[in-house]
C-alpha cells in the first residue's frame, strides 16, 4: 500500500518532436504496480545527448532514462519499502541469461526494454518499472546528484575499466569531447586513477572545457590547436587509454594517431566510423579498439561508495536544474552545449 496519496491521474510531458522540439502535457492515468513492480515517484531526470532524436523527432513514450525518486507504491512479492529513493537503471534484463548470471546485465540476451525509449521513463512524475532495475540510495544524497550513478559515473566507469583490463599501467588518458560523458568520463578518471595521471579532455565548446579544467582535466582546445599539438603542449608524446565520447570519426581517428604502443582506445558514444589500418593501428603497436555500452547492475554498488566519497567534486558536473514545466527549454539549453549536465526536477 502507498504511504502517501498517490493520485489517480498525472500530467505528463508528450514528446511531439516535429524537427523542432515540442512538447505538450498532456493527462495520463497512474499505473498500479503489479507483482515485482514498483510504482516510482521521480524527482530528478537527467537530460541526455542520446534523447536528440525523441527531443526533435517525437516519442510514442515518455523519454527520461537517467531519474531518481523515492518507492510510492509497491506491488505484491516486492522486498523494497515504499519511502525508499533510489535510481532506476536503464535496460530491462532478465537475470538469467547466461550474461546476466556473469553480471553482464548490460548485455542481456533477452533484453525486454530500455526506460525511456520503449516504457514510460522519467520525465513523467510517475514510472512504473519492474523492482530488479531499482537501486537504493542513501537518504541524505539529493536525488538531482543520484542521477550521477547513471551515464555520469556508471557508463564511464565501465568505459574506463574496459580499457584498464587490457592495460593496467596507465599513466595518461585522453577523452574526446567534454559533454556530460565527457566530464564524467574525466572525474571518473582522476578519482581512479589518482591526481598523477594526465586526463586530457578535447572539445571545441570553450564553456565545456572551462568545466573540465574545473574538473581538473588538461584542455585542448580544439579550435586553436589538432589534437596532436595539444598533446604535444602538455608534454606528452602519446596517450595510454583514449574514452571517446563524441561518436566522432574525426575525434577517433585524431586520437588513434596519438595512441601509445599497447594503448586502448574505448568507443562509448555512439555515432560514426572509424577506419582502422589493422597491421599498422593494431597488430604492429599491440593496441586495442573496444566499444563500451552502458554499465552493469552491479556497479550501482561501488559507485555509490565513490558519490558518497567525492560528492562536492562530482557535483560540479550539474551545472543547471529545471522544473518540469521548463523541459523544452532545458533541452534547447543543453543542445547549444553551453551546459554540464542538465536536471528536469519535480
Ligand atoms: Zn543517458
Ligand atoms: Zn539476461
Amino acid at each position: 500500500m502507498p504511504v502517501s496519496a498517490v493520485p489517480d491521474e498525472m500530467t505528463v510531458p508528450r514528446f511531439l518532436g516535429k524537427s523542432t522540439g515540442k512538447i505538450d502535457f498532456v493527462k495520463k492515468l497512474v499505473p498500479e504496480p503489479g507483482p515485482g513492480e514498483l510504482l516510482v515517484r521521480v524527482k530528478a531526470n537527467a537530460l541526455c545527448g542520446s534523447e536528440r532524436r525523441q527531443f526533435f523527432g517525437g516519442s510514442e513514450v515518455t523519454p527520461g532514462h537517467e531519474a531518481a525518486g523515492v518507492v510510492a507504491d509497491a506491488g505484491p512479492g516486492t522486498h523494497t519499502a515504499v519511502g525508499t529513493p533510489g535510481v532506476i537503471y536503464l535496460m530491462y534484463f532478465c537475470g538469467e541469461c547466461r550474461s546476466c548470471k556473469l553480471g553482464f546485465t548490460n548485455q542481456c540476451l533477452n533484453k525486454r526494454g530500455d526506460v525511456g525509449f520503449n516504457k514510460d521513463g522519467g520525465y513523467g512524475p510517475y514510472t512504473l518499472i519492474n523492482e530488479s532495475i531499482f537501486f537504493p540510495v542513501d537518504e541524505d544524497i539529493p536525488l538531482a546528484e543520484a542521477t550521477m550513478l547513471l551515464d555520469v559515473m556508471g557508463t564511464t566507469r565501465h568505459a574506463i575499466e574496459r580499457g584498464q583490463r587490457l592495460r593496467q599501467d596507465v599513466e595518461s588518458i585522453g577523452i574526446a569531447g567534454a559533454g556530460p560523458v565527457g566530464l564524467g568520463a574525466l572525474a571518473m578518471a582522476k578519482i581512479l586513477f589518482g591526481a598523477e595521471a594526465t586526463v586530457l579532455v578535447s572539445d571545441l565548446v570553450p564553456y565545456r572545457l572551462g568545466l573540465a579544467e574545473r574538473l581538473g582535466g588538461e584542455v585542448v582546445d580544439l579550435r586553436e590547436q589538432t589534437l596532436a599539438e595539444g598533446v604535444r603542449s602538455h608534454g606528452l608524446d602519446a596517450i595510454d587509454l583514449v574514452i571517446d565520447t563524441s561518436g566522432k570519426s574525426v575525434a577517433r581517428q585524431s586520437y588513434l594517431e596519438v595512441l601509445a604502443k599497447r594503448g586502448v582506445l574505448v568507443c562509448a558514444g555512439h555515432g560514426e566510423d572509424l577506419n582502422l589500418d589493422v597491421s599498422r593501428d593494431l597488430i604492429a603497436p599491440e593496441r586495442a579498439v573496444l566499444g563500451s555500452e552502458y554499465f552493469c547492475y552491479c556497479e550501482l554498488a561501488s559507485n555509490l561508495e565513490l558519490l558518497r566519497e567525492h560528492r562536492p567534486y562530482l557535483r560540479q558536473i550539474i551545472t543547471h536544474k529545471y522544473p518540469v514545466q521548463d523541459i523544452k527549454e532545458a533541452f534547447e539549453l543543453f543542445f547549444e552545449g553551453n551546459t554540464g549536465k542538465v536536471i528536469v526536477e519535480q
